[in-house]
């Protein structure tokens, strides 16, 4: 059962249980939308009601923020571990190497995806990434037909909060990708 903070829904699930889930609904062809929740977030969506409709239509709403944490233990609740958006991300890769499902890095400054990328393949030799395109391409068809082209299975968007999450939610009925994660900064870690 989710909980409920400010208004904002956080799962309570942790990686494992997360991976499982995630991958089965893969299996099944359904789409499953990712958004890490920290305190600054709940902030923000308290007095922008289109944000926190936007964060509660996530199917998983991860616990990235010691402070989501804590709320959870003053509430009684059960959520007793972080869930931080770019190790979500790594273990999503992890697992796409052994269930053979590609991913695509969408987002950041043009040729940070593609260090990104080959840092994916050093950790994770045998990974599929099936492309790659900045964050600046701003025109819709363009980033569609480019992922759409690609077939991955799984879509990294790293545009930065709330972008990242608006793009999502506009676009996933139309992209092949049934696993989609907004990511932040994360290329930009990756790439070193
Ligand atoms: N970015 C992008 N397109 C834009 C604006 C930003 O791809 O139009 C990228 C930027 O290059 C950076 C990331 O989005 O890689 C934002 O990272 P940040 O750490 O600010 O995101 P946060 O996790 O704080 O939301």
């Amino acid at each position: 059962m989710k909980e409920n903070y400010l208004g904002v829904d956080v799962s309570p699930l942790n990686y494992d249980e997360l991976i499982s889930a995630l991958y089965k609904r893969l299996e099944e062809q359904q789409n499953s939308f990712i958004v890490a929740i920290n305190p600054e977030k709940i902030m923000k969506a308290r007095q922008d009601e289109e944000l926190r409709t936007l964060l509660n239509r996530a199917d998983f709403q991860i616990p990235d923020g010691i402070g989501v944490i804590l709320a959870s233990k003053l509430k009684g609740g059960s959520i007793n571990s972080r869930v931080t958006g770019i190790d979500m991300m790594m273990r999503i890769c992890e697992e796409s190497v052994k269930r053979n499902k590609s991913v695509f890095l969408f987002g950041a400054k043009p040729g940070i995806a593609e260090e990104a990328q080959a840092s994916l393949e050093r950790l994770y030799p045998g990974i599929r990434v099936a492309g790659t395109l900045n964050g600046y391409e701003k025109d819709p068809d363009v980033i569609r037909q480019t992922i759409n082209d690609a077939k991955p299975d799984i879509l990294f968007v790293a545009m930065g909060s709330p972008a990242q999450e608006y793009f999502i939610v506009n676009n996933m009925s139309e992209l092949h990708p049934h696993i989609f994660q907004g990511v932040g900064g994360s290329f930009d870690v990756l790439s070193g």
